[in-house]
C-alpha cells in the first residue's frame, strides 16, 4: 500500500487519463483496465503504421503543410516538424488541414504556430520588408532598430537575414548605397553629391569603403575606369584561350574563348577607359596559377577576386561559389537559396553577366532537368568543365 502511494505521487500532476491508467496498471490494479490498455495499444499500432507518424517522429520539415497532427491529451495540434516532445502514438490524430484540426476542438501549438504560414515564409516576408527599408534608407539603420522592426532579437534577426539573403544586413545596406553611388555617378553627379545622395555621412567613410564596393575610387569609376590600371595577359589552357585581368584589388576578369583578340576587346568593353597594360614576366606567373586552377577547379583559387556587380548579382555569385566542385544546382535552386524563388530569370541573367569564369562557377548551374543549358563561354566548355569536376 505504501509502495502504491509513492508510485502515484510520482505520477505527473497534469496526469492524463491514459497515463493514470498505465500507472494504475503498473501498480497492479488490473480490473477494468485491460480494456483501456488494449484500446491504447490498438490506437498506438494504428498510428505507428501510418507513414505520417514516421514524418512526425523524424520532425520532417518536408512534410509541413501536407498534414497536421493533434495530441488528444494536450488538446494541441502541430506541424510535423514541431520541436516539442514527441507525443505517444496512441494519443495522436492526423488532420489534412489546420482548419479540420480546429473544428475537431484542437488549439494551435504556440511553438510551431501551425495556424500561420510556415516559418520560412514568415521569415522571408519579414526580411523582404527590411530589405525594402534598407534600400530606401538615407543612412544605415542600426541592427537593433531593424531587429525590433522584424520583432526579433538582434542576434536572431542577423542569423535569419543572412540565411534568407546570403548577406549580413550591413553588407546588404552597403551594397545598396554603393549601387546608388554608381548610378548617380553614371548620371554625371559630382562625386560629393553622389556620396551624400547615397547617405554616407562623411566623405571619409565613403572613401574608406569605396575601393571595396566599386573596385576603384569614385572618380575613377565616373571616368569609366580612367586612371585605373588593369594588367592582363592571354594564355592557353585546355579549354582554348584564356584572358586573366587584375585590378589593384584582385583578379577582375577571367575570360575564355577561341580568339585572343576577341578576349582583349571583351575586356576593353568592360573597362572602356581603364588603362589596360599587357602583363610582364611576373604577371605570367599569376596567369599560370589561374590556368592551373581552371585545369583543376577542385583545388580552389587562393587569389583575391575583384567582384563587381549589383547587390542582386553579388548574392547570386556568392551562392554559385557555395556550390562545391563536382556538384551542380538548377537556376530554380539558386533562386531559392538566395531567398528570391521567383527570380529564376534574373538568376540566369546574373550567371550570364559573370566575368570570372570558373572562379565564380556559373558552369555548375544547369536546367531543372539536369540539362546543360547555355554558358557564356560556350556550352562545350561547360560540358568539359563539369566532366572534369565529376572526376569522369
Ligand atoms: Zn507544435
Amino acid at each position: 500500500m505504501e509502495f502504491r502511494r509513492r508510485i502515484q505521487s510520482q505520477a505527473p500532476e497534469c496526469g492524463t487519463r491514459e497515463r493514470q491508467l498505465s500507472y494504475a496498471h503498473f501498480c497492479g490494479r488490473r480490473t477494468g483496465i485491460m480494456n483501456a490498455t488494449g484500446l491504447n495499444e490498438k490506437l498506438a499500432a494504428r498510428t505507428k503504421k501510418d507513414p505520417r507518424w514516421t514524418a512526425v517522429a523524424r520532425r520532417d520539415a518536408g512534410a509541413d503543410g501536407r498534414f497536421f497532427y493533434a495530441v488528444r491529451t494536450t488538446g494541441v495540434y502541430c506541424r510535423p516538424s514541431c520541436a516539442s516532445r514527441l507525443a505517444r502514438p496512441e494519443n495522436v490524430r492526423f488532420f489534412a488541414t489546420a482548419i479540420a484540426a480546429e473544428r475537431a476542438g484542437f488549439r494551435p501549438c504556440k511553438r510551431c504556430k501551425p495556424d500561420q504560414p510556415p516559418l520560412e515564409t514568415r521569415h522571408a516576408a519579414k526580411v523582404a520588408a527590411i530589405c525594402r527599408r534598407l534600400a530606401a534608407a538615407e543612412s544605415a539603420p542600426s541592427l537593433a532598430g531593424l531587429a525590433a522592426c522584424a520583432g526579433m532579437s538582434p542576434h536572431h534577426f542577423h542569423r535569419v537575414f543572412k540565411a534568407v539573403t546570403g548577406l549580413t544586413p550591413r553588407a546588404y545596406a552597403q551594397a545598396h548605397r554603393a549601387r546608388r553611388v554608381r548610378s548617380a555617378l553614371a548620371r554625371g553627379a559630382t562625386v560629393t553629391d553622389a556620396i551624400y545622395g547615397a547617405g554616407y555621412g562623411s566623405n571619409g567613410r565613403f572613401y574608406e569603403t569605396s575601393n571595396a564596393m566599386l573596385g576603384m575610387t569614385p572618380s575613377a569609376y565616373r571616368a569609366g575606369g580612367a586612371n585605373m590600371e588593369i594588367r592582363f595577359a592571354v594564355g592557353k589552357c585546355s579549354l582554348g584561350s584564356i584572358l586573366v585581368a587584375q585590378s589593384g584589388r584582385g583578379i577582375c576578369a577571367i575570360l575564355l574563348g577561341d580568339d585572343p583578340q576577341a578576349l582583349a576587346r571583351e575586356l576593353q568593353d568592360r573597362f572602356p577607359r581603364a588603362r589596360l597594360i599587357g602583363g610582364d614576366k611576373s604577371y605570367e606567373k599569376l596567369v599560370a596559377r589561374v590556368v592551373g586552377f581552371v585545369e583543376a577547379p577542385g583545388l580552389g583559387l587562393d587569389l583575391p577576386l575583384d567582384v563587381r556587380g549589383t547587390a542582386f548579382q553579388q548574392r547570386v555569385w556568392q551562392a554559385l561559389r557555395n556550390i562545391p566542385a563536382g556538384s551542380t544546382a538548377s537556376y530554380t535552386e539558386i533562386a531559392k537559396r538566395i531567398g528570391s524563388p521567383r527570380s529564376v530569370r534574373a538568376v540566369a541573367g546574373a550567371c550570364a553577366a559573370n566575368a570570372l569564369a570558373v572562379a565564380i562557377p556559373c558552369h555548375r548551374v544547369v536546367r531543372n532537368d539536369g540539362g546543360l543549358s547555355g554558358y557564356r563561354w560556350g556550352v562545350e566548355r561547360k560540358r568539359a568543365l563539369l566532366k572534369r569536376e565529376s572526376g569522369r
